[in-house]
């Protein structure tokens, strides 16, 4: 198959990063018979520089038009960019929010994998994080308290905020689907997590996800409340599979699953929404601290493009030799400085980029 592929290099460690998910990418079509044809867009920085705003539309609908989008990362040095002087919704970042929504993109997926290799990152006991562990968690991303109403009134000379919190059926139905579906590409669980003691709009939500579960008879489907959830995921990571949740339990629950896998370098994610087009991109900014220094770690973009050949087109096998190459190079000791330990070869951006690909089976 041919598969035609957006990619957004973006500002500071994106070209080099995108460069050699690229490589991996090829090498991987090669092996099993597909091919990707890129189109490279500007977006953030570089963007402003040549047309004097973050993203296009034109930009937009090139993006809109391929199959998929694999993204490096925007933005520069906020103290030292003159980027920053501009408007809010002129600077780099403004870019990530039009194209978030210009593709319609509800649900996130941020996946936390503990290599067991990069165990000595983590700062979890090792009694609790032997053998590494693997899940997603995939968050709502376009409702719920972030984007209710909010204000903040005077009443009787006390100031008072408030903001409100709701969610449709509809709104929780898509994005419950999309935990299943990924689910059926993993190991077949889901674990909804909610305030179903206290919030009406957590009650909604696991009435809604039981209902979709019943189009899935081979998922596993637990409930889970949140507060909790913050605990399990210290306490033991390697019980969950797909977290699937709302807005803000998803920011909180994201960032602390982060956490407990090290680094920043090898953290993937991917937003989806009602078709198969996604947007694939690292967790982590542009760096412009080490930007043209051969030191960024790829393996989050190369990680995330793996993602896109997974959900977006369906190819898991592909995906599966992407992720066991990368575990096969940290196997044999090879680490960029962000992950660097003793008694292990330190490498370049473009030397991981070359071991992982020399690792495609
Ligand atoms: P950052 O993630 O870019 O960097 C934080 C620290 O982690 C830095 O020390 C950096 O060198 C290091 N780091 C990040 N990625 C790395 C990698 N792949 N390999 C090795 N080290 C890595 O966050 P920041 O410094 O707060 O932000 C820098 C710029 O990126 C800002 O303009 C910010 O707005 C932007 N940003 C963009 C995105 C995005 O494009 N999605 C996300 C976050 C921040």
């Amino acid at each position: 198959m041919n598969y035609k592929v957006a990619v957004i290099p973006g500002d500071g460690i994106g070209p080099e990063i995108i460069a050699e998910a690229r490589k991996v990418l090829d090498k991987t079509g090669e092996k099993y018979g597909h091919t990707f044809e890129y189109q490279e867009l500007l977006m953030g920085g570089c963007s402003i520089d040549a047309y004097g705003e973050p993203l296009t539309d034109e930009t937009l609908e090139k993006a809109r038009a391929s199959d998929s989008v694999l993204l490096g990362a925007v933005g520069g040095d906020v103290g030292k960019s003159g980027w920053y002087e501009l408007p809010p919704d002129k600077r780099p970042e403004a870019g990530l929010l039009k194209i978030r929504k210009g593709l319609g993109l509800y649900a996130n997926i941020r996946p936390a994998v503990l290599f067991d290799e990069l165990s000595g990152a983590c700062p979890l006991k090792e009694d609790i994080t032997n053998g590494g562990f693997d899940f997603v968690v995939m968050r709502e991303l376009t409702g719920g308290l972030y984007f209710g109403e909010r204000k903040t009134i005077e009443e009787n000379g006390v100031l008072k905020a408030i903001d409100t919190l709701t969610y449709d059926e509809n709104e929780i139905r898509r994005i419950a689907k999309w935990g299943f579906d990924v689910a059926m590409k993993r190991n077949k669980r889901v674990c909804s997590v909610d305030k179903a003691n206290v919030l009406d709009s957590s009650r909604l939500w696991r009435k809604v996800v039981k209902e979709v579960s019943e189009e899935y008879p081979e998922v596993e489907l637990t409930d889970m409340l949140v507060d909790n959830c913050a605990m399990q995921i210290v306490r033991d990571p390697k019980q969950f599979d797909v977290i699937l949740t709302e807005n803000m339990f998803g920011d909180i629950l994201s960032d602390e699953a982060s956490m407990v896998t090290g680094s920043i370098g090898m953290l993937s994610s991917a937003s989806l929404g009602s078709t198969k087009l996604g947007l694939y991109e690292p967790s982590h900014g542009s760096a412009p601290d080490i930007a043209g220094q051969d030191k960024a770690n790829p393996l989050a973009t190369i990680l995330s493009a793996a993602m896109m050949l997974r959900y977006s087109f369906d190819l898991g096998k592909e995906a599966d030799a992407i992720e066991d190459a990368v575990k096969q190079v940290l196997k044999e000791g090879y680490r960029t400085v962000d992950i660097m330990d003793n008694g292990k070869t330190l490498v370049g951006t473009k030397q991981m980029g070359d071991l992982v690909t020399a690792h495609i089976k």
